[in-house]
């Protein structure tokens, strides 16, 4: 089940405490929750851009009658960038041989492409740094010039979000101003700036600028205290049985009852997202209380240790979501040495999506 009204009043919660606009970062899905009906709860909320890594997810946007404005921001060189340009999304550009296909498309259409240059200010990965930095935004004014180019944004992301005081980040902040400042002085005019996750727009000040792009704490899946989780995975007991001290317990097994105890069956596995990881550790919400995940994570089922607790067969279980005690996100995630996007966006595509609708 996937809470819209969790989704867009984070939305609001992150917009007060940031007092910027919102990006909702609604790459992979939405992070497992399904990117259009996030997507419009976000914008509800009062989200004034989507960010999304590819083109195909910002058509399937488009599809979904989602008219707001797009980032678009990880793409192949020989990429055909025609339809994103026609569909009004903005291109983020890392290279020059980006920028030469996008200006391109862009000439072909006889329209002009809406980029937004990303500056490497120390992760390593996409961004252009150093001299290509510098090559990269004259060749943008050059095109701004020839008019199939207009540079809207300038943009990079931290390496070391989770850490505000750490000097890693005080450094991207540092180089992202005086790469913005190379940008100017080659001649571009970028009206829209932006450096945090969500982590850094809630713990780091410094880094927010004119938007901030929020995933993690969109879904509730950060742990400030005034966000919501949107997501709650949950099944039911489909078997329940007593057994003596001594019983085996799934494949392996790994696992020996300690006890005479009551193992209750539970049909969802590592193929809907339960990380095999956990193993040993894992536990669910079921009969009024947190209960040990026991033995094999199998791909499509697990068993759960419910002792003596009064679990009748039907009955609801938690794997996580809100509630005064049921494990959440993070918990799986500390279970399985992970992070809880890692959970988020690996539910897999057998669990139903349903949602709760954001109130009129
Ligand atoms: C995924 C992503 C985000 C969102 O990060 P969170 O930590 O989930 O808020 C922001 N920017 C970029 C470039 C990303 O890829």
């Amino acid at each position: 089940m996937v809470d819209l009204d969790a989704i867009a009043g984070n939305v609001r919660a992150i917009a007060a405490m940031t007092r910027t606009d919102v990006m909702a970062v609604v790459k992979a899905d939405g992070f497992g929750h399904g990117a259009v009906p996030v997507a419009r709860a976000a914008l509800a909320g009062g989200a004034t851009w989507l960010g999304v890594t590819s083109s195909a997810e910002a058509l399937a946007l488009r599809d979904g009658g989602i008219t707001a404005p797009i980032l678009s921001w990880l793409h192949r060189v020989d990429e055909d960038f025609e339809p994103v340009l026609a569909a009004g999304v903005d291109v983020a550009v890392s290279t020059v041989p980006h920028l030469r296909a996008v200006a391109a498309a862009a000439a072909r259409r006889h329209s002009v492409a809406m980029v937004q240059l990303k500056v490497d200010t120390g992760l390593s990965r996409n961004g252009a740094r150093g001299s290509d930095w510098v090559d990269l935004v004259a060749l943008a004014r050059a095109y701004e010039m020839a008019g199939s180019v207009k540079v809207r944004g300038v943009w990079s992301h931290l390496a070391d979000a989770d850490q505000p005081g750490s000097p890693l980040l005080h450094g991207q902040v540092t180089a992202f101003r005086s790469a913005v400042r190379l940008a100017r002085a080659a001649g571009l005019d970028p009206v829209l700036l932006h450096l945090a996750n969500s982590a850094a727009a809630i713990s780091a000040p410094a880094t927010r600028f004119d938007i901030c792009r929020i995933g993690l704490a969109l879904y509730g899946a950060h742990p400030a205290a005034n966000l919501r989780p949107a997501m709650a995975l949950r099944s039911t007991v489909v078997n329940l049985k007593q057994v003596p001290a001594g019983t085996g317990v799934s494949y392996g097994p790994d696992h020996v009852t300690q006890r005479p105890t009551t193992l209750a069956l539970v049909p969802i596995g590592f193929a809907d997202g339960l990380p095999r990881a956990a193993e040993g550790r894992a536990e669910v919400w079921v009969g009024g209380a947190r209960c040990p995940v026991v033995g094999r994570i199998a791909m499509d089922q697990c068993v759960v240790d419910v002792g003596d607790r009064p679990v009748r067969l039907g009955d609801p279980v938690t794997v996580f979501g809100p509630g005064p005690d049921a494990p959440t996100a993070a918990d799986w995630a500390r279970w399985a040495g992970t992070n809880p996007n890692d959970i988020l966006t690996g539910i897999g595509p057998r669990v139903a999506r349903r949602y709760q609708e954001v109130a009129a």
